[in-house]
């Protein structure tokens, strides 16, 4: 399965795996350039017409889109119906087709979760807290739970912040340490005094394998949005100018049974 992205758009708006999409799974991660985003904040679709229009002009309705109050947390919220803020929580999950899904990130891992087997999708949202929660491991758990079996999963991850510009101190590798004793020094490159660059990209994705993954079914680019503020909101490189949003539906039911 390939991890290349095409991007949509000139300047590009918006970016899909092609590979994920093969599945079936409907999605759409956004860039700076995607115009009727929303403020997350705001208890609104985070999704106004224009961006609707160009995201998805015959895919799920985005007017229904669900999405969460994000808390760097481990609660998966499962949404059956449609749409708008459902919770406090950093991860989504559904089994109702045509079920508009969100997550916002600027430098965080956005996170598709997909069985195409059974037609479950999961979406997160995961940041250094969520990497030393075992948010994605959290998600895999639910979908478990609701039948999936975890090697039958797609997991794709979107553009976040890399090893090149993450540098983390203390008050991140202490409790990772502490959470992941034997694994942490293999996500980590010490950068200077007290001073590492974290490989979020490299945990999540080794969180997932421990889950029962299948390590050519976990889909990453490893593109930075740090190092490319031409495509990309980044919070480490320029505070809070915008998020970006990472959308995913299920299928229609005839769409899956063909
Ligand atoms: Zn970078």
């Amino acid at each position: 399965m390939t991890a290349d992205l095409t991007f949509h758009g000139e300047p590009p708006t918006h970016l899909t795996y092609p590979g994920l999409q093969a599945q079936g799974l409907w999605h759409a991660s956004t860039t700076r350039h995607c115009p009727g985003i929303a403020h997350p904040s705001r208890p609104v679709s985070p999704v106004g017409r224009e961006g609707a229009m160009l995201l998805a002009p015959a895919g799920p309705d985005l007017g229904r889109v669900a999405f969460l109050h994000q808390v760097h947390g481990t609660t998966v919220v499962r949404v059956e119906e449609p749409g708008g803020l459902a919770g406090e929580g950093d991860a989504l999950l559904t089994t109702r087709p045509q079920m508009p899904l969100a997550v916002f990130t600027a430098d965080c891992l956005a996170v598709v979760l997909f069985d195409p087997v059974g037609q479950r999708l999961g979406l997160a949202h995961v940041g250094w807290r969520g990497t030393v929660k075992s948010a994605l491991p959290a998600v895999v758990d639910a979908l478990v739970a609701a039948g999936a079996r975890p090697a039958a999963l797609v997991a794709a991850i979107f553009p976040s912040i890399g090893p090149c510009c993450y540098e983390v101190d203390r008050p991140v590798i202490d409790p990772l340490s502490a959470a992941f004793p034997g694994r942490w020094e293999s996500w980590v490159r010490p950068s200077g005094p007290g001073k590492w660059r974290l490989d979020l990209w490299a945990a999540n994705q080794s969180q997932l394998e421990t889950a029962g993954l299948r390590p050519d079914r976990i889909l990453n680019a490893r593109l930075c949005t740090a190092c490319r503020p031409d495509l990309f909101f980044s919070y480490r490189r320029e505070g809070s100018r915008g998020r970006l949003v990472t959308l995913a539906a299920l299928p229609g039911r005839g769409a899956s049974e063909a």
